[in-house]
């Protein structure tokens, strides 16, 4: 018997409802789609403050302008994925520190601004060398704005591992990583309250929770 395997997820926001899975198998020239009701349950996030400089909460007209930019580049990244997936096996933790249950905060930034946080923040000090959590391609590598120093890896069909506030980059953009592969060094670059390491998982333009991927046994159904 042959069979296949899918990666999906749902996105931080999506409201909690029944939603329809739908697939659409390719063999050949032959397509076959069938769907399935997907109950979307409510998780429970946690919120908080932050204090952050206020040029972060609010840009001045040179700030925006660079804030344009970088949105108009990530959407270029984001809008070109490989046509085949570049992952393989388990996803493993970017750092050797903590996590935390960040993943879906709802947070307020200086008294102003509110905001979810769309990954995962692990306590990494300073320096701490930030690995690929799998294979895939290089797609960005540079600072941006409000993510410091970012790396994102495209890792085929729509799915994207983001890092960010690097103090150091080591890897350029068009680079082929692996899992373990050497990306940089945490630090506390651009939108924080200190040195850490931001990681968020993409897909499409979903957001979804970093700490969910890490535990999946993917290993098994390669
Ligand atoms: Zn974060």
């Amino acid at each position: 018997m042959r069979s296949w395997f899918a990666l999906a997820g749902v996105d931080v926001e999506a409201p909690a409802e029944s939603s329809k899975l739908k697939i659409t198998i390719h063999v050949g020239a032959d397509t076959a789609d069938f769907d399935r009701d997907v109950e979307i349950h409510p998780a429970h996030y946690r919120t908080g403050k932050l204090i952050v400089a206020p040029k972060f909460v609010e840009p001045g007209p040179e700030e925006l302008k660079v804030i344009t930019a970088d949105a108009e580049l990530k959407a270029k990244v984001f809008g070109t994925s490989a046509s085949e997936p570049l992952w393989h096996g388990d996803f493993r933790a970017p750092v050797r520190a903590a996590p935390t249950d960040s993943f879906g905060t709802r947070r307020m930034f200086n008294g102003k601004l509110a905001s979810i946080h769309k990954g995962m923040d692990l306590r990494a000090p300073k320096g701490t060398v930030v690995r690929a959590s799998n294979s895939g391609l290089v797609v960005l590598a540079r600072p941006l704005y409000y993510e410091g120093n970012c790396v994102v890896i495209d890792h085929g069909l729509g799915l994207y591992t983001l890092s960010m506030h690097f103090s150091r980059i080591d890897v350029h953009e068009g680079q082929r990583v692996v899992v373990g592969d050497r990306l940089g060094l945490s630090g506390a670059t651009g939108r924080v309250t200190g040195p850490h390491l931001h990681w968020a998982v993409r897909w499409g333009s979903a957001y979804l929770d970093p700490g969910k991927l890490l535990r999946l046994k993917l290993n098994a159904v390669r």
